[in-house]
Formats: structure tokens, C-alpha cells, sequence
């Protein structure tokens, strides 16, 4: 090839490079968070994870605590107008940094802090519990849908590299026909004061807070949803922290299949824990939804073997989720854990109170 075709042809290349990176520097932007509560979660595991994110930043702080919210704004060079209290936070819809809120508020907050958010034009992302009523849940639904916006629950574990190789091995029958999963999550919660113990503000105990990662397990590791639940609680109610929530509540569900899962929760002991048995096999993952240092195992033909994620992207659970969002905004499609998939389980959880209050077994099929 003469020279000057050739360089004809590589100068074409590079307008055409160019003018696809130009259009992709203006879709790829990473959308803005902001984040809603600078608590343990919000400020010391959420924030940090916007270093690993490829489709988000960080744009804005909402905070009751004004000298916290400068200080952190300071750090990751926001601007002043990019710090909100709650009083301003509606404000947050003149900011075209802001593209998604991030929620990360004690559980009976979401609620007010999704449809804010919604009406101020912004998508949404709320953590688990995604709030402490199914009717709370539908209102935030509602609003989201009104508003045009995405709203996703900041459901971690199906970004988390072992729960996702654990689902994808459940799916792909490596353990057989699945007939049983095993969960159980919980703490020792030594503080009375914290707001989790406050029935107002946490809407529950151990239930709302760790079972939640139970009932999820048994249900992305069976890939059903269940048909009917079976719950017991076990309280001291004179323990001071116990006054207003639940401690230990374990509760049994039982799916189309047949399969059954055997779930609990707890804040007077330590315990992460899911196990899928099925007719050939067994996938144990103990840690199971920590935040790092999960392992997992698959056992079969009388042999345990330590099984390791396939390499991923190098993403954190959290970067992946976060990014998720920012991505579905961009493309249009919906979360793989949307609003719905909240709901679905805050129906299961009342469910789960209302057998432990009522002594009996509660039908979520519709049937007697
Ligand atoms: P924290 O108590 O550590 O933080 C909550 C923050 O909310 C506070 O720091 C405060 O922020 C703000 N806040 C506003 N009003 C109140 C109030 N009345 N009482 C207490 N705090 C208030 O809680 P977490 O960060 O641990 O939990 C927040 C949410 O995140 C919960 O829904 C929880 O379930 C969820 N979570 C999810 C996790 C996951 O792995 N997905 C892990 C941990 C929590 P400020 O001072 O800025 O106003």
C-alpha cells in the first residue's frame, strides 16, 4: 500500500475513532450519587467504593450533621452547593450533577427519602430493608413510576462474586434437584440504644435487618418464590435491647417444587451462613454475604471441594452494584434488583411476622 493511501485510511480510522470517543465521553459520564445519610454504611462502606466504579461518582451528601457533611465534601473535592441537609434536601433537584440518590438512612426513612428523590427528578437506590411495610414499599414503587425514575435496593449479594457462583451452580443443577436450602444470619447487637433496637426506626429486629439476607439466599438459590411460610420467635423480652424487636425468629418456607428452606436470624450470636442440598450435592457458603472473605464449598460423591468464583471484572460487590444502576439509567433497562423485588420480600417478611404472632402457617399463594 503507497504511503498516502495509507495514511488516508489510518487519518479516516482516527476521525472515526475520535467521533466514537467523543460520543462515548458523553454517554459513558459517570452518573452522579448522592448519598443520603453519612453512617456507617453510607460514609465508611459506600462512599470509599466509588474508586472502584466505572459508570458513577460521587456528586452530593445529604447529612443531618453539617460540620460531618462539609468535611466529607471537602475530601472528595465536592463543591458547597453539593452538601444538603434534609431540610434542603428537595433542593437537590436544581443539581444536574445528581442523577441517582442513594438512600442509606435507618429502615423507616426510605420511604420519605425514595419519594423525595423521585419527585425531585432523581433515580433511586435505597438499602435493604427497602422500607417496613409493604405499603411503604408500594408507595416508593408508585413514586418512582410516576417520576420516570429507576429504583433499585441496594441488594449487594447479587453482585457479590461467591453468590453469584453459588446461583449459577444451583441453576446449573450442580447439586442435583434442589430440596433444601439453610440460612442463617446474625450478630451480637450489645448496644440497647442503636436505632436497629428501635421499633420505630427499624421496623423490626433481627428479622429487618439479617434475616433479610436469609430470605434472599433461599430464594436466589432456589430460584423460586415460595408458597407458604412457618415462622417462631424466641425473645427475652426483659433483655433491655429486646424491649421493642425480635432477637432469634426462624421460619420455614416451602416452595412449588417441594424444596423447603430452614431460615433464621439473630442478634444474640454470630452466624453467616447458606446451604443448598439437593438430590446430588451440596453448595455451602460460610461466610456466606460478608462484605469480603466469603468461601464456598460444593460437595458431592462424598468429597468436599473448595470452590473460587471464576475471575471477574475486578469489581467490588458494592462497585458492581453501583454501577448496575448507573448503567440501567443509561440503557433503559430495569434493576436485576428492582423496587418489585423489594416488595416481594417485605410481603414475605409480614408474612413471617404474622405466623410467629399467630401461631400458624400463612399461605403466600392465595390459597386457604
Ligand atoms: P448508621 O446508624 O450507621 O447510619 C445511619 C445514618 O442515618 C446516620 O449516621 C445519620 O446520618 C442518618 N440519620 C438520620 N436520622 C437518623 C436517626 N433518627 N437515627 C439514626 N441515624 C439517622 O446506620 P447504617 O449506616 O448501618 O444503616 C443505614 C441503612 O443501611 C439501613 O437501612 C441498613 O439496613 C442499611 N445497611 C445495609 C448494609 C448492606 O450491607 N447492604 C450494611 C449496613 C447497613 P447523618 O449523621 O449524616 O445525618
Amino acid at each position: 500500500m503507497d504511503l498516502g493511501r495509507r495514511d488516508l485510511l489510518l487519518s479516516a480510522a482516527a476521525v472515526v475513532a475520535g467521533s466514537s470517543t467523543v460520543a462515548r465521553a458523553a454517554t459513558d459520564r459517570p452518573l452522579g450519587y448522592a448519598i443520603v445519610g453519612l453512617g456507617t454504611y453510607g460514609l465508611g462502606v459506600i462512599i470509599p467504593q466509588f474508586a472502584n466504579c466505572t459508570h458513577s461518582r460521587l456528586a452530593a451528601v445529604v447529612s443531618g450533621d453539617a460540620a460531618k457533611a462539609k468535611r466529607v465534601a471537602a475530601e472528595h473535592g465536592l463543591p458547597d452547593r453539593s452538601v444538603y441537609s434534609y431540610a434542603t434536601f428537595d433542593s437537590i433537584r436544581d443539581n444536574p450533577d445528581v442523577d441517582i440518590v442513594y438512600v442509606c438512612l435507618p429502615n423507616s426513612m426510605h420511604v420519605e427519602y425514595t419519594v423525595r428523590a423521585a419527585r425531585a427528578g432523581k433515580h433511586v437506590m435505597c438499602e435493604k430493608p427497602m422500607a417496613v411495610s409493604v405499603a411503604e414499599c408500594e408507595t416508593m414503587i408508585a413514586a418512582c413510576k410516576a417520576a420516570g425514575r429507576k429504583l433499585m435496593i441496594g441488594y449487594r449479594c447479587h453482585f457479590e462474586p461467591f453468590n453469584l457462583e453459588a446461583m449459577r451452580l444451583a441453576r446449573t443443577g450442580a447439586a442435583g434437584k434442589i430440596r433444601y436450602v439453610r440460612s442463617e444470619h446474625g450478630f451480637v447487637q450489645r448496644d440497647p440504644s442503636v436505632w436497629r433496637l428501635k421499633r420505630a426506626l427499624a421496623g423490626g429486629g433481627s428479622l429487618m435487618d439479617m434475616g433479610i439476607y436469609s430470605l434472599q439466599a433461599a430464594r436466589y438459590m432456589t430460584g423460586e418464590e415460595p408458597v407458604a411460610v412457618t415462622a417462631r420467635e424466641s425473645t427475652d423480652r426483659r433483655d433491655p435491647r429486646f424491649t421493642e424487636v425480635e432477637d432469634i425468629i426462624e421460619w420455614t418456607l416451602e416452595f412449588p417444587s417441594g424444596a423447603i428452606a430452614g431460615c433464621q436470624s439473630m442478634y444474640s450470636a454470630n452466624q453467616n451462613h447458606v446451604l443448598l442440598m439437593g438430590d446430588q450435592g451440596r453448595i455451602e457458603l460460610e461466610p456466606a454475604t460478608r462484605y469480603d472473605g466469603n468461601h464456598m464449598w460444593l460437595g458431592k460423591d462424598g468429597r468436599e471441594r473448595e470452590i473460587m468464583p471464576p475471575p471477574g471484572s475486578g469489581k467490588t460487590q458494592f462497585a458492581g452494584q453501583l454501577d448496575h444502576l448507573a448503567q440501567c439509567v443509561r440503557s433503559g433497562a430495569e434493576p436485576i434488583v428492582s423496587g418489585e423485588e423489594g416488595l416481594r420480600d417485605m410481603r414475605i417478611i409480614a408474612a413471617i411476622y404474622r405466623s410467629a404472632r399467630e401461631g400458624r402457617t400463612i399461605r403466600l399463594d392465595g390459597r386457604a
